[in-house]
């Protein structure tokens, strides 16, 4: 049954959106419709910008300690709510609760870097460049910043943008997935609470036509992407074809390399939490394991042994450990590699197709899948399969595992599990790819550092959050300024030389 019709936020007020355009929002654990969801119009997506430009005249000009102030009491309540923004979550995207409660505190990490605005945005400064001249430099906000969030990480991922976009004094317009868009309305309720101004983060529900006229829109100076990459291209190439700065970050195939001499148990743990955790849907799950030597003869029956353990049910009861998929076309659609798999000659060592959940025979559920013999001709491997199917391919060399991982169109996120210090240490410096572990599966920075793919897993020249986040979000300006001494006055036609 239809419970509500999520409206936009806009200027600090829920807005009806004026398009008859809606999209539902599942529960993808029963497979029941539990709401909808306006979708914008090209008039929702103008008054939208203007209201984030009107904002944006106070807001570039608020002091740093307001900013500070409005953060840190964003930063309390979203901690306050933690768990009220994780059942949110799981009841739209349908990942166990722990696991949204940890989407949720790396978001707020990404906060609380924000808080020390007044530290990252210190600009540069040296006296006397010449006689009596000084030059300094400033870091100033860009006006109004789009971003344009996947449905993956609905609080995360809109968190390594706005806090940053808005701690540098820009006003932001967040559209959101239109499949689990609930929890962005949250909090952006949230941060008005805080006392952030209204209509200095906005949320605007829609489709392709909202995200197309925000890339047009003469008054958008920026926009933030993240999503799969046939879209990020699309933004990159439409958002700087309209004089934008943009950065956009992509899919992904991250693969981890096993070398003979790891901690094999370690490496099973690590790998089953990594290709099956959220069920396979992050940009940063593993889903090829690369087994060099007879690295797979000794961890695969360690790796069944585990996932047979693993228990896959409704995220919101507490013995879940992995929870659905996000609509029954993408389980479906996942499903699908793992059948063209099999028919290309790959070993399915357990699969998760036939799982039915008891009681939620409707839901979106596939389980744990692991497919060894697994080759790069297969679709299984070419593509980013974004499910709980982890492929197995064995090669001779840890050379012939670099050699795969440099010939994937990838290069988000790679882990080694090795013993060897002197291999972990070539691999890092050797391997193209942004985001590296060494005995750690999932690399992802913390708020302080940034985020971000090579290759097609980014299309733009800064990844998100941390230093480069500040560096997205503000332009720098240089002046050069003197006082000027009536001893030196006097028309001088040369070009300007330091005395
Ligand atoms: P998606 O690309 O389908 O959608 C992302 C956003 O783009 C959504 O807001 C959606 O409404 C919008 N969109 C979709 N189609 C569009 C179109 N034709 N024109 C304009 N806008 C469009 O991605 P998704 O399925 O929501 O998320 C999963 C993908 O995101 C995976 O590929 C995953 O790897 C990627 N991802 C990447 C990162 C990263 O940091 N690199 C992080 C999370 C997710």
């Amino acid at each position: 049954m239809t419970t509500k019709l999520l409206t936009h936020f806009i200027g600090g007020k829920n807005v009806a959106a004026t398009s008859d355009k809606k999209g539902d929002i599942f529960n993808p654990a029963t497979g029941a419709v539990q709401g909808q969801v306006g979708f914008a119009s090209t008039a929702d997506v103008d008054a939208t910008v203007a209201t984030a430009k009107e904002a944006s005249r106070e807001w570039r000009h608020s002091s740093l300690a307001t900013r500070t102030r409005v953060l840190f009491a964003f930063r309390e309540l979203v901690n306050k709510h933690k768990d009220d923004i994780a059942r949110l979550l799981t009841l739209e995207h349908g990942k166990v609760f722990s696991d949204a409660q940890g989407e949720v505190q790396r978001g707020l990490e990404v906060v609380e870097y924000a808080c020390g605005l007044s530290q990252l945005l210190k600009g540069e400064r040296s006296d006397d460049v010449s006689t009596d001249v000084d030059t300094w430099s400033m870091r100033q906000p860009l006006g109004v910043v789009a971003g344009i969030t996947p449905f993956n990480f609905p609080a995360m991922v809109p968190m390594w943008m706005y806090p940053m976009a808005i701690a540098c004094g820009n006003t932001f317009v967040l559209k959101p997935s239109e499949r689990d868009p609930s929890v962005t309305n949250f909090c952006a309720e949230l941060f008005q609470k805080a006392g952030l101004p209204d209509g200095v983060l906005n949320v605007l529900h829609g489709d392709k036509l909202a995200v197309d006229r925000l890339l047009e829109h003469p008054d958008v100076a920026a926009v933030s992407f993240v999503g799969s990459t046939p879209i990020a291209r699309y933004i990159y190439e439409t958002g700087t074809k309209h004089g934008k700065r943009v950065q956009a970050l992509g899919g992904a195939k991250n693969h981890m390399v096993l070398l003979p001499d790891a901690d094999m148990d370690l490496a099973a743990d690590a790998v089953v939490g990594a290709a099956y955790g959220s069920a396979g849907e992050r940009c940063m799950a593993i889903s090829v394991l690369v087994c060099v030597g007879n690295a797979a003869d000794k961890v695969l029956p360690r790796i069944t042994e585990r996932m047979a353990k693993l228990v896959t049910g409704n995220g919101l009861e507490p013995q879940s450990q992995m929870g659905p998929l996000i609509t029954k076309v993408h389980r479906d659609r996942v499903a699908s590699f793992v059948d063209a798999a099999e028919k290309d000659g790959a070993k399915i060592l357990v699969d998760g197709r036939p799982l039915k959940v008891p009681g939620h025979e409707a839901g979106f559920f596939l389980g744990p899948t692991l497919i060894d013999h697994v080759t790069p001709s297969m679709s299984c491997y070419k593509e980013e399969i974004f499910g709980p199917v982890l492929s197995v391919v064995r090669v001779d060399s840890y050379d012939d595992a670099v050699a795969l991982i440099h010939g994937h169109i990838y290069g988000n996120g790679t882990a080694i599990f090795t013993n060897d210090g002197g291999a972990a240490r070539k691999f890092q410096r050797d391997i193209q790819v942004g985001m590296v572990g060494i005995n750690v599966p999932i690399p992802v920075p913390m708020a302080y550092y940034s985020f971000g793919g090579w290759k097609q897993s980014l299309f733009g020249d800064l990844h998100i959050y941390g230093p480069d986040g500040i560096r997205f979000y503000t332009r720098n300006k240089v002046v050069i300024g003197r006082w000027p001494d009536p001893r030196f006055r006097g028309v001088d036609l040369g070009f300007p030389q330091h005395k």
